[in-house]
């Protein structure tokens, strides 16, 4: 079973990564990768966040190197950050006419004049019971809410940066065709979540949320994650051929 295509790695747009697009696109297609989506933090992200003037650009650069190598597809996507509970994510109508693929995730450095209640909840549910509660229903309402509002395709990192109800939102992502991310840079989907989300007929995948070029493709320790929770490959959206991993 192999890997064909990785949608989730950041460009030097995106503040925490010096990546150049085209030596990303080079990487990819030297370690076989079908397809490819470039995702940068999307524009609220206070530090690392793409300039919007910067993302339209984006589109006609990625449309040139489509050209320029036939053999891998390369779509412009975005990590939308999810802004609130009500499930507001950052991208504008202008935005939706140009993306082709849409992830979502939640991050502390996301809007902070708008989200601090959420980021504070998160950061106090580390030291009380009563705020990992909270915090675990609103980042739950948060995803729920993005994915049933957004075509969302894949949610990244889930519980990664703040508890989650992994059963309620596995069972939103089935019922929607959202995928969920097994991250191989963060830890999540753990693999307790992973026989959580299984209980529904979701699909995972495997991704690598590369800041440099040595990451892009990158996913050995996300498949380890699956294979130990026993998913199949027929649940991996981006692995070939479909079956049992080995
Ligand atoms: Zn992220
Ligand atoms: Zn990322």
């Amino acid at each position: 079973m192999v890997v064909v295509a990785d949608y989730h790695m950041h460009t030097k747009l995106s503040g925490d990564s010096k990546n150049d697009l085209e030596s990303i696109v080079l990487k990819a297609i030297s370690i076989g990768l079908k397809e490819i989506a470039i995702t940068d933090h999307g524009p609220a992200h206070s530090g690392f966040g793409v300039k919007k003037s910067e993302y339209v650009k984006l589109r006609s650069k990625i449309d040139q190197l489509n050209e320029k190598y036939p053999q891998i597809n390369i779509l412009l996507g975005l990590e939308a950050n999810l802004l609130g509970t009500d499930g507001e994510i950052d991208i504008d109508s202008e935005m939706w006419e140009i993306i082709d693929w849409v992830n979502a995730g939640y991050h502390f450095g996301s809007n902070l004049s708008k989200d601090f209640d959420l980021h504070l909840i998160n950061l106090l549910s580390k030291f009380s019971k009563k705020y990992y509660k909270l915090a675990k229903a609103n980042n739950t309402k948060s995803m729920v809410n993005a994915m049933r509002k957004n075509k969302i395709n894949m949610l990244t990192h889930p519980g990664a940066k703040g508890p989650i109800d992994v059963d309620e939102v596995a069972k939103v992502a089935a019922e929607v065709g959202t995928l969920l991310e097994i991250n191989n840079s963060h830890g999540h989907l753990t693999v307790e979540e992973i026989k959580i989300a299984m209980r529904y007929p979701v699909k995972f995948a495997v991704c690598s949320d590369a800041h440099n070029i040595e990451n892009v493709g990158n996913v050995s320790g996300a498949l380890d994650r699956a294979y130990i929770a026993g998913v199949d490959g027929s649940m991996i959206y981006n692995v070939e051929p479909k079956g049992e991993i080995k």
